[in-house]
């Protein structure tokens, strides 16, 4: 994104919020681990975002070709905002996370690998161990399901423009299924362990046969 719509976005979010604490306007927070912050369709954003959905080009394993419903909002966090974001999964199929600029320090995001509902708790792989820092006007796409979190904010204030892209044939057809090795790693792993104990068992009956017609 261009400083200028970076810049234009903030001032929007800051007038809007100006005007909720001034007419003590109630408005819907974008999620239950967040006290500041906007949803962006709120304020007429509804267009631009259905259009950012619209590059349907990643991630088809968990829906990201058939995206059609979104959730956006921007994040505050800061000394006075919220200071970090506990580690957790998106309610979306592919998440985008824009950083806004401003000056701040912190705030890395860190990401721990992909998992299913089953998996979701289990024990990350060193290999999934990866940490993020944001740049200014640069999107992060990744699956709803990668596991992340944000460090605290240590100094400054930054903002994060988050699109949640939901797909509900994806979530439709993942009621009936049970491996999710195409995406979720912890499935993988127990699919591969499946196969190397059924490789080894074939492996044991032809030693076996081998050894009884030798006598
Ligand atoms: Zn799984």
């Amino acid at each position: 994104m261009q400083p200028r719509f970076c810049e234009m976005l903030l001032a929007e979010v800051e007038n809007f919020e100006k005007w909720v604490h001034e007419t003590k306007f109630k408005i819907m927070r974008p999620s239950t681990m967040n006290k500041y912050g906007v949803v962006l369709d709120d304020f007429g954003m509804k267009t631009i975002l259905e259009k950012l959905m619209e590059s349907k080009v990643f991630f088809p394993e968990v829906g990201g070709s058939n995206l059609d419903s979104h959730h956006g909002f921007v994040l505050e966090y800061g000394i006075d905002r919220d200071a970090d974001l506990g580690f957790h999964v998106d309610d979306s199929e592919v998440s985008s996370n824009v950083g806004m600029g401003k000056q701040f320090s912190g705030g890395e995001l860190f990401f721990r690998g992909v998992r299913c509902d089953k998996h979701v708790n289990t024990e990350t792989q060193p290999e999934e161990i990866f940490d993020y820092s944001h740049v200014p006007g640069r999107a992060v796409l990744h699956r709803g399901r990668h596991r992340h979190g944000a460090r605290a904010t240590t100094s400054g204030n930054r903002i994060n423009l988050l699109l949640w892209c939901r797909s509900s044939v994806f979530r439709e057809s993942r009621k009936y299924q049970k491996d999710f090795s195409s995406w979720c790693a912890e499935c993988q792993r127990k699919k591969k362990e499946r196969q190397r104990q059924s490789v080894a068992a074939i492996k044991m009956d032809l030693l076996r046969r081998e050894g009884q017609t030798a006598t």
